[in-house]
């Protein structure tokens, strides 16, 4: 027996699952939180320690997987036959990967031309319909919403009450990883909203048995041209190189700004310059490779650190978690744009040698005494 079998055995008891569940599961969860010491030092608090928790080392390579594993064992156990999403890429990796394993049927609708390679690449060699409708997510969600009132078909879209359930339990993680200490500020890329209001029933539901005393302040994060949210109305024509929070009209509007408000917490907006400077600071200092929009919430971090916003806070020391929503390898475009170019040369030493920068003789080798 392997000791680790996914969120649903870990949390069972937080989860809504009965002995007649079929547990449909890749063993997601249970991903690194990483120290991030290049942040506690930009914090400009002495005693902040910054960690990333890393949540494209799910299975799919994104946290979608935690609501999917709930949100798809629900639907075998309901009896459906057919699961439905809009995507920005990530819910249909997950949902094409989940549904596979279970036996069901697995549609997407994609907005065209936005979806991250590596996401694409999943859905399609996991076998699901892939539809593209020359539109954006929002029209898409809108689509699917109808098809699945309308038709035999399962949503399971963040609006599907079972898929924030699975995620909250990353709020639990965080807390047994930090050893039953909640952190002070937990900073999230917001695009559906989904992902803040699980985190912070998660919060909120470890309070309430007394596992923790008190609540993190949640700091969300928007792209600049794709920040309904901040600005207080939907966006038509949402903008930013972060296809996965691309996002005009979150489903779960009111509910992140109940947790930003009852948090105390903030939610704001980066521009695509800083998610991706973020970006490559996470991957060149920290040697953590995410997707432009789950740097958001570390350029979210470095934007207030630099405002001196944790300078300003009355406490000691303080722990920050930032949520890295998915893996760099989904869009592989994007990496390579943001890197310098590599080089060509003859199969010579020389050759090499002389693109490496390296002149001089070689040294003679140290004898061994
Ligand atoms: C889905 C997703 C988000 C946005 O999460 P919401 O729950 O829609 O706010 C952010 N980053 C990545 C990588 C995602 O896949």
């Amino acid at each position: 027996m392997i000791n680790y079998q996914g969120i649903i055995a870990k949390y069972r008891q937080h989860l809504p699952v009965t002995g007649k569940t079929p547990i449909i599961t890749l063993n997601e969860g249970n991903t690194p939180l990483i120290p991030a010491p290049s942040l506690n030092k930009l914090s400009g608090m002495p005693g902040m320690e910054v960690f990333l928790k890393f949540e494209g080392a799910n299975p799919t390579g994104s946290f979608k997987d935690r609501g999917m594993t709930l949100a798809i064992s629900k639907a075998k156990e309901e009896g459906a036959k057919a699961v439905i999403c809009a995507s920005t890429g990530n819910t249909s990796a997950s949902a094409a990967a989940y549904a596979a394993r279970a036996g069901l049927k697995c549609f997407v609708i994609l907005p065209k031309g936005a979806i991250a390679l590596g996401k694409l690449a999943q859905a399609m060699l996991h076998g699901a319909k892939i539809i593209a409708v020359d539109g954006n997510f929002d029209q898409a969600l809108d689509i699917v919403k109808e098809i699945s009132e309308k038709y035999n078909v399962t949503l399971v879209n963040s609006i599907n009450p079972y898929r924030i359930e699975g995620q909250k339990t990353g709020a639990f993680e965080i807390v047994d990883q930090l050893g039953g200490r909640c952190p002070d500020f937990h900073f999230i890329p917001v695009g559906n909203a989904g992902n803040i209001t699980a985190y912070w029933k998660g919060y909120r539901e470890y309070k309430r048995i007394g596992r923790i005393s008190r609540l993190p302040r949640m700091l969300g994060w928007q792209a600049a041209l794709s920040a309904p949210i901040v600005k207080g109305k939907p966006i038509k024509n949402p903008k930013t190189i972060a296809t996965a929070i691309k996002i005009g009209n979150p489903a779960s509007w009111q509910a992140a700004e109940c947790a930003r408000d009852e948090s105390e917490g903030m939610i704001g907006l980066v521009t695509d310059r800083q998610i991706l400077s973020a970006y490559r600071h996470l991957s060149q200092i920290e040697g953590v490779f995410c997707e432009p929009a789950s740097a958001a919430s570390v350029a979210g971090f470095i934007k207030l650190a630099a405002e001196g916003f944790f300078k300003r806070q009355p406490m000691f020391s303080s722990v920050t978690v930032c949520i890295l929503t998915g893996h760099g390898l989904k869009d592989p475009d994007r990496a390579i744009q943001e890197s310098s170019k590599f080089q060509t040369c003859q199969p010579k030493l020389e050759s090499v040698l002389r693109l490496m920068g390296i002149q001089k003789k070689p040294a003679k080798r140290k004898q061994l005494a």
